[in-house]
């Protein structure tokens, strides 16, 4: 039976790899996939991953029809034994439908790659319609992690180098951008709560307000900034 399925992940985790390797173990079995994104690091029309590898791919920009896509291609005599998307958080509920669509009435699997959830930790529209209708949810076990060796599970958005938690839901960016520009950046969960970046955090450590506290001073603990208590 032909599967929808939504591999998830937060940012740096490898979806794009996944999503590379698949094309790659089905392509050299014969098979012939269509690969569809949006808004990938590598620009329109690419599917790229952090280790460098990158392919070609349709890009599937607002108001895009997945279904009228593929009905129309196969129709032209085209072939396609599958389809990945990738970047899937990043596309309206309404194409996660007709992905579902595509599954049902062309019998075609259909491997969804996204982020889970934004830099505020809420679903993207795209997750969120994933999550209802996918066959399967496959939690990528590529593990991202926190600067403290923590699982990353959440996205934080940085402004350089500090977290923000206000702003669009979309503005696309990459980890390691260059300080200043709107960058990303994995945090386990408690370290998103405190807004503790890697830059925060090498920050406060050279910072001489959290040296050892002097007992005689217990004052002084309570008015530290919530930073320094990470
Ligand atoms: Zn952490």
């Amino acid at each position: 039976m032909p599967e929808l399925v939504f591999f998830s992940g937060t940012m740096d985790c490898g979806k794009s790899t996944l999503a590379l390797q698949i094309e790659h173990n089905r392509s050299t079995r014969g098979l012939q996939g269509m690969i569809f994104t949006r808004n990938d690091r590598a620009g329109e029309g690419k599917l790229s991953s952090r280790l460098g590898l990158v392919t070609d791919a349709v890009e599937a920009a607002e108001g895009f029809d997945f279904y009228a896509y593929l009905v129309a291609h196969l129709s032209q005599g085209n072939r396609a034994d599958y389809v990945i998307v990738d970047e899937a958080q990043f596309l309206a509920g309404e194409q996660i439908d007709q992905l579902a669509r595509v599954v049902d009435d062309l019998e075609l699997d259909v491997f969804a790659f996204g982020i889970t959830t934004d830099f505020r930790s809420k679903l993207f529209p795209g997750s969120q319609r994933l999550v209802e209708l996918a066959d399967r949810v496959e939690v990528l076990q590529v593990e991202a992690l926190c600067w403290c060796g923590a699982r990353a599970t959440h996205n934080a958005r940085t402004i350089g180098g500090e977290m923000v938690v206000e702003g669009a839901q979309v503005v696309v960016g990459d980890v390691n951008q260059s300080p200043d520009e709107v960058g990303y950046e994995v945090l386990c969960r408690r370290h998103h709560r405190r807004r503790m970046t890697a830059a925060a955090a090498h920050a406060a450590a050279l910072s001489p307000d959290v040296l050892p506290v002097d007992p005689s001073s217990p004052a002084d603990s309570v008015s530290r900034s919530p930073s320094s208590r990470a």
